[in-house]
């Protein structure tokens, strides 16, 4: 397997368990907060394990693992959210939960994957995607739950709805499917929150960037990012311009 299609497979594998845990957990009767922390380290372990067998010598940075820094003398780091969207997790039929996975190189984005398993979606650099697709005649922009005044002034701008979700992975897989245009996150985020996301959105032709429109750098001592565009990269100069004030 080349990195891409390591990304692609251990997106697909802990998604599809973490599907099974939650649906056998809820069978049982498993109290939802148990079997969210339970989700998260299940799949964690899981991306361990298969990173552990397959690049032995690469570094990692897991929302669950412990962090000796180690990783910020490495060239190769995987940064991985094993479940995005946790608070949503636990519960029969819920879709806004994803498995986030990101190669990361001198810090710039090597390969990465998403998977959306309640959704039954699979995004990978390893994915061939079309070459172009419009903007939706009915524009969609969609945020983070909370603070999302930047992405309402957005909207009205260019004409779009807003809405918002859970998880980054799930809102990306929405920009990337063709039902929304814009995605705006403008509070921070921890860098396995962003890093698949971005990935498989650029491997699918949408432009990713800061709230300034800079470029990230991934794998930092302190691995935060101050908010996040995922555009369509025909609408990309308009949201820049009513977010930085242009
Ligand atoms: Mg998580």
């Amino acid at each position: 397997m080349d990195d891409h299609e390591l990304a692609s497979y251990l997106a697909e594998k802990a998604g599809s368990e973490l599907l099974k845990l939650r649906d056998d957990g809820i069978a049982s009767g498993i109290n939802s907060w148990v079997l969210r922390d339970k989700g998260d380290i299940f799949a964690h372990n899981i991306i361990i394990d298969e990173l552990t067998k397959h690049r032995p010598k690469d570094a990692v940075l897991s929302e669950e693992g412990a962090d000796d820094l180690s990783r910020i003398q490495a060239n190769r780091v995987w940064i991985v959210d094993p479940l995005d969207g946790s608070q949503d997790y636990p519960y029969a039929g819920s879709e806004e939960w994803a498995v986030h996975i990101a190669l990361i190189e001198n810090g710039k984005i090597a390969a990465g994957a998403v998977s959306c398993p309640s959704l039954k979606r699979l995004y990978s650099t390893a994915t061939l995607y079309p070459k172009e697709r419009p903007v939706s005649d009915s524009k969609l922009v969609i945020s983070n739950r909370w603070n999302s005044y930047h992405a309402a002034y957005v909207a009205e701008a260019i004409g779009a709805r807003l809405a918002s979700c859970g998880s980054a992975g799930i809102k990306a897989s929405l920009v990337i499917g063709g039902e929304a245009d814009v995605y705006i996150h403008n509070s921070g985020l921890y860098e396995w929150d962003v890093c698949g996301p971005i990935a498989v959105a650029r491997a699918a032709g949408l432009t990713a960037c800061q709230l300034d429109g800079t470029e990230f750098i991934f794998n930092k001592e302190v691995p935060i990012v101050r908010g996040l565009i995922i555009s369509h990269p025909e609408l990309l100069n308009d949201v820049l311009g009513v977010l930085n004030g242009k």
